[in-house]
């Protein structure tokens, strides 16, 4: 990326952060007619995030159209995003990008990619229409501090000269140097904890089934007699378990669990669709329909891997020579234990997700969400990560950073414009 010229005037607007929450803040900003907009961003390649997003293909959002099934996604921010999404949601994005050029197509799952299926082709449209509009982008310049004096802020960036602007929009992503150029400008920070994890387990026998996914199971953590649930797809693996339905229930918990250093017990439904009642009849049909067959040998469930039927059936001291016409009511009555209810002991955060966020920030009551705007400082903007604002995964980080820098471009513009809607 080339450098730019330096400024002769002071700055209409200083972004601070080149995530996504930053350029389209500085897009939109600059396409109601800010300028010079200056966009500064720590590291030499901006966007980054986005790069390595989705496994490189970018989960831009989620087809999830209503917005109030929308917030139900955040952990942190659920009803504060109502208004902010009833402005720009996930519709507003697809037809964002879909105007600049981008397709998205939906999975079957609600996700949305760019068609490419390349990350790439997001960053590529960011960069290309944040430069059409002529937005000044700065790499390697990391802000190191923030003074307001009267309606001035003057922004020092390590290595190039002091910037100077009546606003600033932070964008700093979960980096800790945004949070604390929030706080020395007056913000309550709520302490940041990792979200999005996977489950290190106690337990060496699941490991056996390292690389086995399960569609439906029903997860129950309980942390310090506080307790949690999910139903979702679950992948096993050799430190613990991972899959949508752990990072989901990691998210929620995400504070419990760190508060309790990452100690807890999860309960697993391997079968959450049978009740007890239709599992004791199955068993009853198994006992003739398998008669000579041995317990050990084979799932009787289609939808329980041979593997782990194994495991569990070692687990209540089954013998590998028992048949099925000898399955007593005590081996049935804990087989059925063990199929609805394994606990095991989480003894810490396995390796992060794919997508791994922070959870805390910048404190939601002091900003206004409809503008964006900070209640304690006037012409200070945050958008994205940043603020105590987080979601399960399936696009919906990204979601809330493209609704909050688009609210914070906006509300900037009209600030100086005036423009009518
Ligand atoms: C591996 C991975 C995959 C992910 N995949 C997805 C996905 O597919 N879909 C989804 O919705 N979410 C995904 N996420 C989450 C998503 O990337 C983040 O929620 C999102 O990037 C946050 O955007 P942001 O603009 O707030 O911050 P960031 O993307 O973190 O951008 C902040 C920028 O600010 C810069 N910065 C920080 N401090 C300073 C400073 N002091 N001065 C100047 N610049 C600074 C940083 O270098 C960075 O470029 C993923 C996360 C990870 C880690």
């Amino acid at each position: 990326m080339e450098l730019p010229l330096l400024l002769d005037q002071p700055a209409e607007l200083i972004v601070v952060g080149g995530g996504p929450a930053g350029f389209i803040g500085a897009i939109t900003a600059a396409e109601k007619g800010i300028n010079p907009v200056v966009l500064l961003e720590s590291t030499l390649r901006p966007l980054e995030k986005v790069r390595i997003s989705g496994g490189g293909r970018c989960n831009v959002t989620n087809a999830c159209w209503d917005f109030k099934d929308l917030v139900v996604n955040y952990p942190r921010g659920r009803n504060a995003l109502l208004g902010p999404f009833s402005r720009f949601a996930p519709g507003d994005v697809v037809e964002w990008f879909s105007s600049r050029g981008v397709a998205l197509k939906q999975e079957s799952d609600g996700r949305m990619f760019p068609v490419t299926n390349k990350s790439s082709t997001i960053v590529d449209c960011l960069i290309r229409v944040a430069r059409s509009l002529g937005v000044i982008l700065i790499p390697k310049s990391r802000v190191l501090s923030i003074n307001k004096s009267g309606s001035i802020f003057e922004v020092k960036s390590k290595d190039m000269e002091n910037f100077f602007s009546k606003r600033v929009l932070l964008a700093t992503g979960g980096h800790p140097s945004g949070r604390e150029l929030a706080l020395n400008l007056g913000h309550k920070i709520i302490s940041a904890v990792p979200s999005l994890f996977t489950l290190k387990l106690d337990d060496n026998t699941l490991k056996k089934c390292s690389g086995i996914a399960i569609d439906k199971v029903c997860l129950t953590i309980n942390i310090n007699g506080k307790l949690s649930q999910q139903i979702g797809r679950i992948l096993l693996t050799h430190w613990g378990v991972s899959g949508p339905a752990i990072l989901r229930l990691t998210s929620f918990a995400a504070r419990l669990l760190h508060e309790n250093n990452y100690k807890a017990k999860l309960s697993i439904n391997w079968l959450p669709h049978l009740e007890s009642s239709l599992l004791n009849e199955s068993f009853q049909l198994f006992r003739y329909k398998y008669a000579r067959r041995f317990i050990f040998n084979k799932s009787p469930f289609p939808n329980l891997p041979n593997k782990l039927w194994k495991i569990l059936f070692k687990r209540v001291g089954g013998n590998d020579n028992q048949r099925w016409a000898y399955c007593s009511a005590k081996l049935q009555k804990d087989l059925i234990g063990v199929l609805t209810s394994s606990t095991y002991e989480v003894c810490g955060r396995g390796p992060f997700g794919e997508e791994f966020v922070t959870a805390g920030g910048v404190d939601l009551g002091e900003v206004n969400l409809s503008t964006m705007e900070s209640r304690i400082c006037s012409g200070l903007y945050f958008a994205g990560e940043l603020m105590n604002i987080d979601g399960v995964t399936g696009g919906f980080n990204f979601q809330h950073c493209w609704t909050s820098g688009w609210l914070a471009g906006r509300s900037v513009a009209k600030d100086l414009n005036d423009f009518l809607d």
